[in-house]
């Protein structure tokens, strides 16, 4: 019987979650994603600028969620533990975006890597978001 699962918010973590089981499982599993809102806006409106909004971390710990549910479903190792790690985008304005790795879980103290800004992070960064438009919404 083809197991149900119910994604209860279609916030980063949920849209990871949903998208991530789907890819995972294909016809094993049906995935419902319901949200109380109709719709999701990647960073918030303040005026004539949006202020950008990420979920890299929430992102990442989704994916732990739906690999273990899945192992759950179809039999199998659990995934590793939730590990931490993520990228932060921050722009300076002419193009320049820096970023900065941070890894949270893997040593003993938070750890953190900046990188200085240039065109080539304002390109990985369009790809970051261009990757997640495509994955969760097909956009
Ligand atoms: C301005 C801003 C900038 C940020 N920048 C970054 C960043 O650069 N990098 C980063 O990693 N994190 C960033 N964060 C944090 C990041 O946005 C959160 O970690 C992330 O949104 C958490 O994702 P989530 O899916 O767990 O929760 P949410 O994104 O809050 O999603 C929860 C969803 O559940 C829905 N929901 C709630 N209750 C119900 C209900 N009863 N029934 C149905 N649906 C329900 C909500 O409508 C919502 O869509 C930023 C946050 C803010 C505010």
């Amino acid at each position: 019987m083809t197991q149900h699962v119910l994604v209860l918010g279609a916030g980063f973590s949920g849209l990871e979650l949903a998208t991530r089981l789907s890819e995972t499982l294909q016809d094993a599993v049906r995935v419902t994603l319901l949200d109380r809102n109709g719709s999701f806006v990647f960073g918030f409106c303040t005026g004539p600028r949006i202020v950008p909004k990420a979920g890299i971390f929430a992102e990442a710990a989704a994916r732990v969620v739906a690999d273990d549910i899945a192992a759950t479903i179809v039999g199998g190792e659990p995934p590793a533990p939730y590990g931490g790690s993520g990228v932060c985008y921050a722009e300076f304005g002419d193009g320049l975006v820096s970023k900065v790795e941070v890894d949270l879980l893997g040593g003993p103290a938070a750890a953190a890597q900046r990188h200085d800004p240039s065109r080539e992070h304002a390109a990985e960064k369009e790809e970051f978001g261009a990757t997640r438009r495509a994955r969760w919404f097909g956009l």
